[in-house]
């Protein structure tokens, strides 16, 4: 099966997030389970909790089909002691939100060296908090982004997220998200039919598709290699549409959140639609 949808907004309380992915017709969605520019967050209600799951039951969405995002501020692989001590703290806490509302994946961009580490040690660094926070929390896997590589971001090799990985204990609960727009500006030119071939050939030689728990479908406002991760409407930019029609086609994308976090969300019921007009099964 094919899990389509977009990162739709869960503002007035997590509940609402199943109710606007149902609107625009997605068989998936993400969110944030907190405010994603805040490092505190109340606790989520019983209340939220209870009809979260309700919600999700009654428009059939399963974990699978469901990937949380984490805060923008967490840097897992900070150089700061209380930037570091932070983001564990943050990271955490939003492991337990997914826990406590039975999802099974948190998507996260993997951190900054901030130019005080380098880059070999800044990803220890990631994956030492992974260790750390998966020892403390159960049954949900921590899921690292791939970036475009702008300003000191890692992860913007299919390398760099096997390195990663090859430092995580528990090996069952780590995978990876791969964003179609941050491949393209960070240099995997997936554009044309050879191109996604090639791309997704070399990821599953070094990273290996049994780790892919969910894609971010974008096109790129920004050209092949700039490094800069600016997200456009599917086709109109340049990336254009043969990828997405390829990864519809294509049953290795199957059973995964695949998830739109494109500019104009006016657009997600049409871009969905489209998406779901190339499965082919
Ligand atoms: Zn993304
Ligand atoms: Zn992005």
């Amino acid at each position: 099966m094919k899990y389509i949808g977009a990162h739709v907004s869960a503002s007035g309380g997590v509940e609402n997030a199943p109710v606007n992915a149902h609107e625009i017709g997605a068989t998936a969605f993400a969110l944030f389970t907190k405010n994603q520019r805040q490092w505190v967050a109340a606790p989520l209600t019983e209340t939220s909790i209870r009809l979260f799951k309700e919600r999700c039951a009654e428009f059939g969405y399963k974990p699978q089909q469901i990937l949380p995002h984490d805060s923008y501020l967490v840097n897992l692989g900070s150089p700061e002691v209380e930037g570091l001590e932070k983001s564990r703290a943050a990271f955490l806490d939003e492991m337990q939100r997914c826990e406590q509302l039975g999802l099974d994946r948190l998507n996260f961009h993997p951190g900054s060296h901030l130019n005080k580490l380098s880059e070999d040690d800044c990803l220890k660094r990631i994956a030492e908090s992974i260790n750390i926070t998966l020892a403390a929390t159960h049954g949900v896997t921590a899921v690292i982004e791939n970036t475009a590589g702008q300003g000191t971001n890692v992860g913007y090799r299919f390398e760099q997220l096997r390195q990663i990985i090859d430092l995580v204990d528990d090996k069952s609960r780590v995978g990876v998200c791969i964003d179609t727009a941050h491949a393209f500006a960070s240099g995997y030119n997936l554009a044309t039919p050879d191109g996604f071939s090639a791309v997704f050939q070399q990821f599953d030689d070094v990273i290996g598709f049994s780790y892919l728990r969910g894609m971010h479908l974008n096109d790129s406002k920004k050209e092949l290699s700039t490094r800069v991760d600016r997200h456009e409407v599917l086709g109109e930019g340049h990336i254009g549409k043969t990828v997405f029609e390829l990864i519809m086609a294509d049953s290795r994308f199957d059973n995964i959140p695949l998830i739109l976090e494109t500019p104009d969300e006016t657009r997600w019921n049409q871009e969905v639609a489209w998406l779901k007009s190339n499965v082919k099964s």
